[in-house]
């Protein structure tokens, strides 16, 4: 990725990411959607909160950028995309999130595992 600090934008709600189509905020977010938080090379997704419709790589960056309380998304929309990947940025349901083996079904980019265990702040 080269040097990576002339890559990482940081937005704030109302603003948003104009490198992305979808709308996305985020503290330091890079060109594959890693933050300040999350970093590694498998950090490359950002989900949608139920809050705003909008997209943050993690629950940090909406609690740092967004104005208002996070909410995650709704079990009633499981089937409406609310999942970005940062590498091809192509989005994904939740359910083919949820029910995915940790990879991107459309370029198979790696996620990071460990984001399950974080599954209650994103989907209901
Ligand atoms: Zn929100
Ligand atoms: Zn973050
Ligand atoms: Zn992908």
């Amino acid at each position: 990725m080269g040097d990576a600090d002339d890559d990482r934008v940081t937005s704030r709600e109302p603003g948003r990411d104009d490198r992305y189509r979808v709308p996305l905020r985020g503290v330091d977010v890079d060109p594959e959607t890693r933050c300040a938080h999350w970093a590694s090379p498998v950090d490359v997704v950002a989900l949608r909160f139920g809050c705003c419709e909008t997209y943050y790589p993690c629950a940090s960056c909406h609690d740092a950028v967004a104005g208002h309380e996070a909410e995650p998304w709704p079990r009633d929309r499981f089937d409406e995309p609310a999942v970005l990947c940062g590498v091809c940025r192509e989005t994904l349901t939740a359910r083919e999130y949820l029910d995915g083996d940790d990879a991107c079904p459309h370029c198979g980019a790696a996620f990071n595992p460990g984001c399950r265990r974080h599954r209650d702040r994103y989907f209901e």
